[in-house]
């Protein structure tokens, strides 16, 4: 099927909890209302393609336990495909312990769990679905090897790549010439070229950067400003939608289900952008990370301005 996906990575169980403001080291401060959402980069990324409009195969490790089990219920629901999500007995589910600040800026710490475990094998034992995708999708919350089996594989089946360098950690060239689109955030761009990005040029540097790296798009968010796009003959700033933020957690995962669809359908490389821009938006007007991905009707309400 033309626009069938497959994301590598993680599944967590996000624990919010509102506060006034994110506490400094070594501060106790009194928070707000306590919420459990599901979340995960990978699993975030997963659903916010199903609800765009991607057919998504998931391929992930959550524990045997409580947790997992949710997870992989509330996947079923989204009609993602959990033949390759493995229960893991050796380890418990990935957990992210998340504090949101009434401006909307949040922290975060991640417990890994399965996720740590998710291997090779387990991009092998998917090799049938991988191969056929139109994109593959990953980032770098699980471990590296795995990233670099499954980008491997896709590349060799002439699939397409995009990759979220996300959390941020430095990645190799042999790794980056088989990536077709890449999509780091300001600070994600800076640790992998040392360009700062501070404003449009910076971003257009760092951008620059990544593709003598062997990328072949480079697309760093930068938030309420949008996506500065550089691919051949572009590089320039794709503004994204007016909103009111009340969660940011999730938006750069949500942009990439989002852009990962519109890719997969063979939209033009801005209007790809502005629909992950849209379905970003959306997602910073919710709280949590899997209940703010928007569905794919509401994306097009924003994208044609009803
Ligand atoms: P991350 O969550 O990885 O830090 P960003 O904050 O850059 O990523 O957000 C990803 C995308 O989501 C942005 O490129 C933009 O399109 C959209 N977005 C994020 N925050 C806002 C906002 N406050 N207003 C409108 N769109 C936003």
């Amino acid at each position: 099927m033309a626009n069938r996906i497959v994301v590598v990575g993680s599944s967590n169980t996000d624990m919010i909890v509102q506060a006034a403001r994110i506490p400094r080291p070594g501060e106790t401060i009194l928070g707000g209302a306590f919420t459990m959402a599901a979340g995960g980069k990978g699993a975030n990324q997963a659903v916010g393609a199903a609800r765009a409009g991607g057919q998504v195969t998931f391929v992930a490790r959550v524990g045997d336990d409580l947790f997992g089990r949710q997870a992989i219920e509330g996947f079923r629901k989204d009609n993602i495909d959990v033949t390759y999500v493995t229960r893991d007995t050796g380890a418990p589910s990935g957990v992210a312990l998340i504090c949101v600040a009434a401006d909307g800026e949040n922290s975060i710490v991640v417990a890994s769990g399965a996720n740590g475990r998710l291997s090779p094998a387990d991009v092998q034992a998917a090799k049938e679905a991988i191969t056929k995708a139109a994109v593959l999708l990953c980032q770098l919350e699980t471990p590296i090897e795995t990233v670099k089996a499954a980008v491997e594989m896709a590349a060799a089946a002439g699939v397409r790549v995009i990759l979220n360098p996300a959390p941020a950690r430095p990645l190799d060239d042999a790794l980056l010439k088989h990536v077709s689109v890449i999509t780091p955030n300001e600070t994600e761009a800076e640790l992998l070229t040392s360009v700062k990005v501070e404003d449009d040029a910076g971003a257009a540097r760092a951008a620059a950067h990544l593709r003598t790296r062997g990328v072949g798009i480079a697309l760093i968010t930068l938030g309420s400003r949008g996506t500065f796009v550089c691919a051949d003959g572009v590089s320039e700033l794709v503004p994204t939608f007016k909103v009111e933020p009340v969660d940011t957690t999730a938006a750069g995962d949500v942009f990439n289900g989002a852009l990962a669809v519109a890719l997969a359908e063979g939209k033009p490389l801005p209007e790809a952008v502005r629909f992950a821009n849209a379905a970003g938006a959306i997602s910073v007007t919710r709280l949590g990370a899997q209940p703010s991905a928007p569905k794919r009707a509401e994306i097009e309400a924003l994208v044609n301005g009803k």
